[in-house]
């Protein structure tokens, strides 16, 4: 569904793109499910149609307009993978930023160039084993070496992690100053020393690579630096606006589809000689459903607007993750209430969706640190 806030252009992109999705990742989603991952070939292939580069600016091969990424990562739901989905927008939502934005021309010119042409596919590392949401806490170090950086440490979860050909990844660089001793560097995978882990079995996003990783000696050159040191911490949370609209602009998108499927069967599955649809109960379910959706829709899209136009707005994008992502779990739980038996089954896709929208309350930030970060804003709490 539209806004005032998309240009007529953006509809037209909406279009084609919807049919390359409908036609070229759909119908492949359960096999890439099956073999846990993601073909290469669908970098190259959306890199080739430009749909990697949406907002990154044109002299690097994008389109320079985050409101067509935003179309982009509304409209990825229609795979039916939220784990492809999840692939694409790390790469290009999460991972790639940090080099927009803090990384040097060189550092642009060598990854966003093949990123957005799908060549080359990145990973944001951040989370460690012992620190996801206090991000201060965590011990990957680098230290200075003659001629550049040693990195030791090790990272969890992270998306593309086990396939990734760069990782933008955060160190302490100088672990007695806290907040400000956190930077952060871009790493080839193919660097001695990195080394994939483990690739994690999950609950959902099943054709995601999703990666434990360890760095030892792992030597990076002195540009490898992403912007000043000491400044990590402060690109982390930079990133966060753009990541937690992106995932309330999916869990709205996701919450939408979900539901329009399920009315449709509501209005066909019959019990006690009547349509279920017309118990009001379920008829009931519906009007809050919508009414949920619509209310995190505009919420997401007041902040998309305030972003697009420059503000940096930390608490609204806190609130619309909260609500969107908490919201999307709602709606498909009682969607597969409504499919009955048959939602529990795998055949109906409920399932499957009820399985991937469970990491959005957690992923990018959980409820309760959203809950922190907008209450610490109003000058209460404190625990962070
Ligand atoms: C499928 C998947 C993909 C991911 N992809 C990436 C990725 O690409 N890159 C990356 O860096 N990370 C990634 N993550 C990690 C994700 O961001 C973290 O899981 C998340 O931030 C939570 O961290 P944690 O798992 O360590 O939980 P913890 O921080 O251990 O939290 C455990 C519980 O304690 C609560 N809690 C913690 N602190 C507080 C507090 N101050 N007040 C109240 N409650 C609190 C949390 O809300 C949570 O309920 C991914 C995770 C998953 C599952």
């Amino acid at each position: 569904m539209s806004s005032s806030l998309f240009q007529p252009e953006h509809e037209v992109f909406r279009t084609s793109l919807r049919e390359f999705i409908d036609n070229e990742l759909a119908p492949h989603a359960d096999e890439w499910e099956e073999a846990r991952e993601v073909p290469r070939e669908v970098f190259t292939k959306m890199g080739d149609l430009g749909y990697l580069g949406m907002r990154y600016p044109e002299k690097y091969g994008g389109g320079d307009d985050p409101l067509a990424e935003a179309v982009l990562h509304e409209e990825m739901v229609r795979c039916h993978s939220a784990g492809v989905a999840a692939d694409i927008g790390a790469h290009v939502g999460i991972a790639m930023p940090h080099i927009l934005f803090n990384g040097s021309e060189e550092q642009r010119e060598k990854y966003l160039i093949p990123g957005i042409k799908g060549e080359m596919i990145g990973a944001l590392g951040i989370t460690e084993p012992d620190a996801g949401s206090d991000v201060a806490s965590i011990t990957t170090r680098a230290e200075k070496d003659s001629d550049g950086w040693i990195i030791n440490g090790s990272k969890t979860f992270i998306t593309n992690g086990a396939r990734c050909d760069f990782m933008v990844l955060a160190a302490k660089t100088d672990p007695q100053k806290g907040y400000g001793g956190m930077s952060m560097f871009v790493v080839d995978s193919d660097t001695p020393g990195f080394e994939v882990t483990r690739k994690l079995d999950k609950l959902g996003w099943h054709a995601s690579s999703t990666g434990e990783l360890a760095f030892t000696d792992m030597k990076v050159p002195g540009d490898a630096l992403i912007g000043e040191e000491g400044k990590g911490f402060y690109h982390i949370m930079g990133g966060f606006v753009w990541e937690r609209l992106l995932m309330s602009l999916g869990s709205v998108a996701s919450a939408q589809m979900v539901m329009d499927s399920t009315v449709e069967y509501a209005k066909q599955r019959r019990a006690f000689g009547q349509a279920i649809g017309k118990f009001q109960v379920i008829a009931h379910y519906f009007a809050d459903m919508a009414t949920r959706i619509e209310a995190g829709r505009w919420l997401t899209y007041h902040v998309l607007e305030k972003y697009v136009e420059g503000e940096n707005p930390i608490k609204e994008a806190c609130m619309a993750k909260l609500f969107s992502c908490r919201m999307v779990c709602d709606v498909v739980d009682t969607c597969l209430q409504v499919f009955g038996g048959y939602g529990y089954m795998e055949e109906y896709g409920i399932a499957r969706a009820y399985r991937d929208v469970r990491i959005m309350p957690i992923g990018g930030g959980t409820d309760e640190i959203m809950k922190e970060v907008i209450s610490g804003m109003m000058g209460l709490g404190g625990a962070r």
